[in-house]
């Protein structure tokens, strides 16, 4: 659906209209049901930054799913920090404080069990997840340097508390394995709805660090695999390159052929923006498996700090999840930026998703450019 800006009156317009043309609120919950609205809360950083979900966005979920007779609340597992502290720095708090919604807990969680799941089969939630009747995705389109983009698969990893988030990127270091445990927790969580903003997204250097860049598109669907497709179709990125797609489709959580997706409200060609900045190339696998493994390491794509933004406030060192860790303090402590040890790190990029400054870049080595092209 067209938005032009996140007045608040135009977004529930649009976000009204988008959900009445797939059924309406009555077809998502029954009145009374409690409903949690999940944005993307990242790690709290004010909404012109546009890492995170804009408030505009949960204020007109609220007021629509509200008024069709929902029980709300609204939650999210930052990457760092308190989730009531990050949601205040996003702005969300202030909104749920006008709708009168009450932050869920997000500080606890519980262990549950996904036998049939397709490749995880054990999550810990957070109680304010398994708490709800209904979940509703309010995800935010931007750059992700681990899956190209992240959308409406991947804002369902915050459901996951806390500290427990980067074991999972150890144990799942392989990109594509992660995304594979992404479309699992889906198929777990099972959210009745999936909204993406894309109002204003985040090109370059995301999820925290990218560049705003409006597209004026407000997207809504029961299918988080063809919402993400059709948003990498809008930026011109070729959804298979996108890791999540694959095991989405294969496993049943939705499709991304562009024949297969009904697309209602505005033209698709009327967001099209050509020029987006994001790596349009498929992520490789990192599997320890094989003989190459090692050489593949040494040059792919890795973290790079720019000494002259670092502010040595330390977020990286304490995000990073392998032990020993890959970044950290040089003798003289907080006197000079944090230095990588490269043969520990895991490409995670969970140091350059959460840095508050801007100051970590992903960088391919000069001999990796020369054997893969362009990125690692
Ligand atoms: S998180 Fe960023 S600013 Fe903070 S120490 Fe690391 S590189 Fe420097
Ligand atoms: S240094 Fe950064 S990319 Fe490497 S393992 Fe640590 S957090 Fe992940």
């Amino acid at each position: 659906m067209y938005c032009e800006s996140y007045e608040r009156e135009e977004v529930f317009r649009a976000l009204k209209r988008a959900v009445d043309l797939i059924g309406g609120a009555g077809s998502v919950f029954q009145r009374g049901e409690k409903v949690l609205l999940k944005p993307n809360v990242l790690a709290g950083s004010p909404p012109e930054r546009c890492a995170t979900t804009h408030p505009s966005v949960l204020m007109a979920a609220g007021k629509l799913f509200g008024e069709a007779g929902a029980r709300l609340t609204y939650g999210d597992s930052p990457g760092f920090g308190k989730p009531a502290a990050q949601m205040k720095k996003a702005g969300l708090e202030d909104v749920a404080e006008e709708l009168g919604i009450e932050l869920a807990d997000f500080d606890r969680g519980d262990t549950v069990s996904f036998e049939d799941s397709p490749f995880t089969r054990r999550f810990v939630l957070a109680k304010g997840v398994l708490d709800s009747d209904c979940l509703i995705s309010l995800a935010k389109f931007k750059t992700h340097q681990l899956t190209r983009i992240t959308g409406a698969v991947k804002n369902q990893f915050g459901c996951i508390p806390g500290l427990l988030k980067p074991e999972y990127h150890v144990t799942m270091a392989d990109p594509l394995d992660f995304s594979r445990m992404l479309v699992a927790l889906n198929l777990f969580l099972r959210p009745r709805l999936y909204i993406l903003d894309a109002i204003h997204a985040m090109e370059g250097n995301g999820p925290r660090s990218g560049d705003p860049v409006k597209l004026n598109a407000l997207l809504v669907s029961t299918d988080p695999v063809a919402l993400d497709a059709t948003g990498c179709r809008i930026v011109d990125l070729e959804p298979a390159f996108v890791p999540t797609m694959e095991p989405g489709e294969q496993w049943g959580l939705g499709g991304y052929d562009s024949e297969e997706i009904e697309i209602v409200g505005d033209p698709i060609e009327r967001f099209f923006h050509r020029n987006f900045n994001v790596e349009r190339k498929p992520v490789r696998s990192t599997s320890k498996k094989g003989a190459l493994f090692w050489v593949k390491h040494l040059i792919s794509a890795r973290p790079v700090i720019d000494g002259d933004r670092c502010v040595r406030c330390g977020v990286c060192v304490d995000t990073c999840p392998v032990t020993p860790k890959a970044v950290d303090w040089a003798e003289g402590g907080r006197k000079n930026p944090p230095v990588y040890t490269y043969r520990r790190c895991i490409r995670c990029f969970c140091c350059q998703e959460l840095c508050p400054e801007r100051a970590i870049f992903v960088k391919t080595p000069l001999l990796g450019k020369a054997v893969f092209g362009r990125s690692g």
